[in-house]
């Protein structure tokens, strides 16, 4: 089907979630971006509470009365913080927003920082689903990447996981390590199944920049070695009755991540925490506005004093709400949904039509009903794909 202008261009409020940004580890990892920061002593963590529901109470005349779907704590690494201090802010959030009953409420954890009965305290205190950072099973790869952990470190959190009744849990894995072999990269694979996971995040090491990596790159495994990791994990994955419904994420029927899915098809989600970044549509006022917190733990701490928690706010222009429209959805296994484009981005279908019919030109998009899906070619180059929408470069 090739849609039209039947399509409503009227901003509507798309479902809306909430993101916590945890911002300290243990030790920063050689290849991170994020905003994560060594804990230096003791965190803060009192204190952090205070700031990041001071910091909601400020975004909520934005959200009044809107229902929350899902709510993802990630960092940095969120197991540092203990059970009780993540009960305190999920009362914190059930108290200030309408949390929905059975809402996905997600905690990364790394193994290396979680005790043994930690899970069901975490599960106590309101977390449903666990994201854990095992990225290998091989304790050689695992310390050439820097991480605090090792294997057993990894089977001992998911022994607690499932003891704790945890059954929700993904285990992210790295491929293309440093020193890496294909067979070493598929015996990851296969570890991570023989654990029972509900999800599988698998995706490939990039050395990203202000990164130790980046100034001083490892050699890392070639590109054909790569996608033979990738070819023959996803053989392993789907034989194991993974669906894969994202590039890099697999999940058993159902276990697809709620949260991560409103933010692909472009939801909305206030970001509270250091450097936490939100998106929340204003159909009244016609706009879709994003903002940032303050990025440094200590800066954000500040602003419990000075109120001053947003670094940046503004309203995203009309080719910039396209092109963020299509960017995470080209990496949906199911496509996009081309009746959201209107109530999701204000604008009519003819602002996307002519990059849409560039992509279906070159074979990497089709229709199926309403729905764009990647082509097998447009599967495999995303990025192609992506860069079509691009502002100023419609075709
Ligand atoms: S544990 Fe995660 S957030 Fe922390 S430094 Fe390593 S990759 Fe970054």
């Amino acid at each position: 089907m090739n849609p039209n202008s039947e399509f409503s261009a009227e901003l509507a409020l798309p479902p809306l979630s909430v993101y916590v940004h945890l911002p300290w580890c243990v030790r920063k990892c050689p290849y991170c971006d994020f905003n994560s920061h060594e804990a230096r002593g003791d965190i803060p963590d009192d204190r952090y509470v205070a700031a990041l529901l001071a910091d909601l109470e400020n975004d909520l005349p934005r959200v009044w009365g809107r229902p929350v779907h899902s709510v993802f704590f990630g960092g940095g690494t969120p197991s540092l913080f203990s059970a009780a201090a993540i009960g305190r802010i999920i009362d914190g959030l059930r108290s200030r927003l309408n949390l929905v009953p059975g809402a996905e409420i997600t905690l990364e954890a790394n193994p290396g920082t979680v005790e043994h009965d930690c899970f069901e305290a975490y599960r106590d205190a309101g977390i449903n689903r666990v994201s854990l950072g095992a990225q290998s099973f091989d304790d050689e790869a695992l310390r050439r990447i820097g991480r605090i952990h090792g294997a057993s470190e990894i089977d001992r959190a998911v022994e607690s996981l499932h003891r704790a009744g945890l059954a929700n849990f993904n285990l992210d894995l790295m491929f293309g390590l440093p020193g890496q072999t294909v067979a070493a990269a598929v015996e990851d694979v296969d570890r991570a199944l023989a654990h029972d996971p509900a999800h599988v995040s698998h995706y490939q090491l990039t050395l990203e920049p202000n990164t130790a990596f980046h100034a001083r790159p490892p050699r890392l495994p070639g590109e054909s070695a790569c996608w033979a990791m990738q070819e023959q994990a996803a053989d392993r994955l789907q034989a194991a009755g993974f669906g894969q419904y994202e590039i890099s994420a697999w999940a058993r029927s159902g276990a697809e991540c709620r949260h991560n899915l409103n933010y692909w098809r472009y939801g909305d989600y206030l970001g509270i925490g250091a450097g936490a970044h939100g998106k929340v549509t204003l159909p009244a006022e016609g706009v879709v506005m994003r903002g940032s917190k303050q990025r440094h733990p200590r800066a954000y701490l500040e602003a419990l004093d000075t109120g001053r928690w947003l670094a940046e706010t503004r309203a995203v222009p009309a080719a910039e709400r396209v092109f963020e429209f299509f960017l995470n959805q080209l990496r949906l296994r199911d496509g996009v949904r081309a009746t959201d484009f209107g109530p999701r981005t204000g604008l009519p279908w003819s602002a996307a039509e002519e990059a849409v019919e560039a992509a279906i030109g070159k074979g990497l998009l089709e229709w199926s009903g309403q729905r764009l899906i990647p082509t097998g070619t447009g599967w495999r180059f995303v990025n192609e794909t992506q860069a079509l929408f691009l502002p100023g470069d419609p075709a």
